[in-house]
């Protein structure tokens, strides 16, 4: 059983050498546990964060233990009741090709019509982000302007669409022309603004006309200073990520706005999706409504074999991910 671990903590984008791939057995499920072959592995930003050993929300990875994260598998061998071999399931595994686990941890995939990669994405740990974050915090009402960054990925795409269908008028951040385009052209953006030209300040401005009622933030850094000189009365910002300070952890001193905050008397919180576990299945009943009636299109990039893992999660720190990064590790 191939299995990759956290071979050192990284500075910086974490190179070959911080994963180290490992041979081990395939252990026996005990009593209430199944075996899982991995099929999908989910690749997230949020994995960079426990990398390192500074205090978090979550646990950092051990070094010498296997990277983990969500998993779509078929279940192998059973030793829990109600959970039958080659029936499909989802969970937090290690990048393992097979997981031993309690099946108490997984959650079965009874609908398997639609695509099985979705359970990582729309329909996973990135769709709840969006809909507890933007609806919770964000609360955007008809007519408003929302804006939101890395807005062409996993987090990104479904907030800009929620937003849309909440009657908003939606602001996408992306880098380059491929990605902007296709907020406009394939999510229904009313605008996209590339960060990476050289007049981002002022193709912002414009799209910003009347300013911005909520900012969801998935990246931090020079980007949201430009969007917090935009922002309205009452405007309420999301914080929900930081990528662009995630491999400089030093670099980032945090915000600058505090006078702006006042003058406009924004809300800026931040949030752990963890957090809103109670409602999951209410918002994950409400995310497959939208998915089949057309209104949420979801991209991914699936990159193919377990050894690629590591060069997946990379492609997330400059943006050749073009939606929702994950690796298939095994045919259906
Ligand atoms: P994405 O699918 O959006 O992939 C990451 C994207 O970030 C890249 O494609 C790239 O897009 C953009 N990016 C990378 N580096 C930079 C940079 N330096 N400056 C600006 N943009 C950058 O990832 P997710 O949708 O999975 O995650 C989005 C954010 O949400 C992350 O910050 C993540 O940590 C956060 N998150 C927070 C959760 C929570 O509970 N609070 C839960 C899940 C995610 P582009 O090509 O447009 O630059």
């Amino acid at each position: 059983n191939e299995q990759i671990v956290l071979a050192k903590r990284p500075e910086g984008i974490p190179g070959d050498d911080i994963f180290r791939f490992e041979e081990t057995e395939v252990q026996e499920p005990a009593e209430g546990e199944v075996t899982v072959k991995s099929i999908y592995v989910s690749v997230d930003p949020y994995m960079r964060g426990r990398m390192s050993a500074g205090k978090s929300y979550t646990k950092p990875f051990e070094v010498g233990a296997p990277m983990g994260g969500h998993v779509v598998g078929k279940i192998e061998k059973s030793n829990a009741e109600g959970f039958e071999e080659g029936k499909y399931v989802k969970g937090i595994m290690g990048w393992q090709r097979y997981a031993t686990v309690p099946a108490d941890h997984l959650s079965k995939i009874s609908n398997t019509e639609l695509p099985l990669h979705l359970y990582l994405s729309t329909l996973g740990m990135p769709g709840q982000t969006a809909y507890h974050g933007l609806l919770k915090i964000g609360k955007p009402e008809k007519g408003e302007t929302v804006v939101v960054s890395a807005a062409s990925g996993a987090v990104g795409s479904v907030v800009g669409q929620i937003a849309k269908i909440k009657g908003a008028r939606v602001v996408g951040i992306a880098g380059g022309d491929e990605k902007t385009k296709y907020l406009t052209e394939t999510l229904g953006f009313d605008a996209s603004v590339d960060y990476k030209s050289d007049d981002f300040g002022e193709q912002l401005e414009d799209a910003l006309s009347e300013g911005v009622d909520v900012y969801f933030e998935n990246v931090g850094g020079p980007v949201s200073d430009e969007v917090f000189k935009h922002l309205n009365k009452f405007s309420r910002i999301v914080v929900c990520g930081a990528i662009s300070a995630y491999n400089n952890p030093s670099e980032d001193i945090g915000p600058r706005i505090q006078s702006t905050l006042i003058k406009t008397q924004t809300l800026m919180q931040g949030f752990i999706v963890g957090n809103y576990a109670d409602d999951f299945e209410n918002a994950d009943r409400q995310l497959s409504e939208w998915i089949n009636e057309g209104k949420i299109h979801t991209e991914v990039s699936i990159d193919e074999g377990f050894e690629n893992l590591p060069s997946a999660f990379r492609k997330l720190f400059d943006g050749s991910n073009f939606g929702k990064q994950i690796v298939k590790v095994a045919d259906e």
